[in-house]
C-alpha cells in the first residue's frame, strides 16, 4: 500500500484527441496560487474580470455570461433545463453524438421533442430545420456548432434566421469552437450558448461557459415551473454572478483562476492570430494524412479546424495503432464514437494543442506506425505534405 503514499506523478502527453487539449505553464501556475474565499472583494475582481473576458470570446454584449460549474455537458443541461418546461416543443438538430445528447436532455424535461436526424459527418442543411418548424409553436431549437464526433463545421446565420422567424429560442453547442474559430453570439442572434474550458480554451476540464440572450433571461423569468434542477437552475446562480452575489454553491475558485488566465493568453495571442494558427495547422496536418491516404468524414467545406475525423484505412487496426501512438509517441488522439466506433480517428487540433511541431510528429509517428501494420505510404511523404504547406 505504499504506493498510496507517493507523490502523484502523471506522464506527460500530446494531447491531441477531441479534448482535454494541453494547458499552458501559466494557466497550471495559476491553480497553485492561493485560494481566497469565494465572496472575498479580490475574487469577486476576478470574476468580473472572468465575465468581461468571456463575453469579449463569445463577441456578446449579453450581461448574462459566466462559466457554470461543471465540464461541458453541465452547460448543455443548463440551457436545455432552463429555456424548456414540461410539454414545450423543441427541435433538435442531429448529426452526431452530441446532438443526441441534446435530445435526451429534452426529453429527460419532459419537452416535446422533434428531431431533425441528418447523416453524420454531414451540415444539417437548412430546408430540414425549415420542414420541422412548419405549422408547430416550437420553444426552441438546439443544434452543435462544432460536431466533435464528426468533425464537421455547422453553418449557423441562417438557420438563426428562420429561428427567430417563428419566434423560437436558438440553443448552441459551442464547446469545440469557442477560442478555436469565429463564434459571433451577438450577430448571430444566438439566444443560449454554452461552452467547455478543455477544448479550444487549453484550461483543464470543469467549467462551461455559458451565455444566455436577454430574450433568454425572459423566458427563463416567465416559466410556470421551477427549473427541475437546483444546482444548475440560473435563475438562482445569477444572483451569486450578478450585483447581489448571493451564496448558492461555492464557486470552484481555483477552476476559474485557470479559466481567467487561460483567457488572458488567448486575447494576448489576439482572436483572429488565434483562429488563422488553427487553420494553418489543420491544413498542414490535412495535406499529411492525405498525403498517407487517409480520408477526411466531412467534406472540405465542413471540415472543422480544430478536429479532424478520418475514416481509418481497411485492414488496420484501431487499437494497435492508438496504444502505439501513446506508448511510444505519448501522443494522444481520439477513436470514432456511436455508428463511427472502430471506424474513424480523431485528430484534435485544439487550443495549445494546435502547433507546427506536434503535426509534424504525428504525422511522422502516424506515417512509422502505419508502416508497422502493414500500411506502407511513400517514406517521409506526410510531414513533407505538411511542411510544404507551412512553406507557402
Ligand atoms: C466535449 C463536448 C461536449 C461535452 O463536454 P464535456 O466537457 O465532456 O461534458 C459537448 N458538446 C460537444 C460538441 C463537445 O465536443
Amino acid at each position: 500500500m505504499k504506493e498510496l503514499f507517493s507523490q502523484l506523478n502523471p506522464p506527460r502527453r500530446i494531447l491531441m484527441g477531441p479534448g482535454p487539449s494541453n494547458v499552458h505553464p501559466r494557466v497550471l501556475k495559476a491553480m497553485a496560487t492561493p485560494l481566497v474565499g469565494h465572496l472575498d472583494p479580490e475574487f469577486l475582481k476576478i470574476m468580473d474580470e472572468t465575465q468581461d473576458l468571456l463575453r469579449r470570446l463569445f463577441k456578446t454584449e449579453n450581461q448574462f455570461t459566466i462559466p457554470v460549474s461543471g465540464t461541458g455537458s453541465s452547460g448543455m443541461e443548463t440551457c436545455l433545463s432552463n429555456l424548456i418546461e414540461e410539454g414545450e416543443e423543441a427541435v433538435v438538430c442531429i448529426n452526431g453524438v452530441f446532438g443526441t445528447r441534446m435530445a435526451d436532455i429534452v426529453e429527460r424535461n419532459r419537452g416535446k421533442l422533434t428531431r431533425v436526424e441528418n447523416e453524420w459527418g454531414r451540415a444539417v442543411p437548412l430546408e430540414k430545420v425549415e420542414e420541422a418548424l412548419k405549422g408547430k409553436k416550437i420553444k426552441l431549437v438546439a443544434i452543435v456548432h462544432a460536431e466533435t464526433s464528426t468533425g464537421v463545421l455547422q453553418p449557423l446565420e441562417e438557420i438563426s434566421r428562420l429561428v427567430h422567424e417563428q419566434g423560437a429560442l436558438l440553443v448552441v453547442d459551442t464547446v469545440t469552437s469557442l477560442g478555436g474559430c469565429s463564434v459571433e453570439v451577438d450577430k448571430w442572434e444566438i439566444d443560449a450558448c454554452y461552452s467547455g474550458t478543455q477544448k479550444c480554451l487549453s484550461a483543464p476540464p470543469g467549467l462551461s461557459p455559458l451565455s444566455f440572450s436577454e430574450r433568454a433571461l425572459k423566458s427563463l423569468e416567465q416559466r410556470k415551473t421551477k427549473v427541475p434542477t437546483w444546482y444548475l437552475d440560473m435563475s438562482m446562480v445569477k444572483k451569486y454572478w450578478g450585483k447581489e452575489r448571493a451564496y448558492h454553491h461555492t464557486a470552484p475558485i481555483s477552476m476559474i483562476y485557470a479559466l481567467r488566465e487561460a483567457l488572458g493568453l488567448i486575447f494576448e495571442e489576439g482572436l483572429e492570430n488565434r483562429f488563422a494558427r488553427h487553420h494553418l495547422n489543420h491544413r498542414a496536418l490535412a495535406a499529411g494524412l492525405e498525403a498517407l491516404g487517409l480520408e477526411f468524414l466531412p467534406p472540405q467545406e465542413e471540415r472543422l479546424s480544430m478536429l479532424n475525423a478520418v475514416r481509418i484505412p481497411r485492414g488496420v487496426d484501431d487499437t494497435a495503432v492508438r496504444s502505439k501512438l501513446l506508448s511510444q509517441f505519448s501522443i494522444e488522439i481520439g477513436g470514432g464514437l456511436g455508428e463511427f466506433k472502430g471506424k474513424a480517428w480523431r485528430i484534435g487540433l485544439m487550443g495549445e494543442s494546435s502547433t507546427r511541431a506536434n503535426v509534424l510528429l504525428f504525422l511522422t509517428a502516424l506515417e512509422q506506425i502505419l508502416a508497422e501494420e502493414g500500411l506502407s505510404p511513400a517514406k517521409g511523404g506526410a510531414a513533407e505534405a505538411a511542411s510544404a504547406v507551412y512553406r507557402e
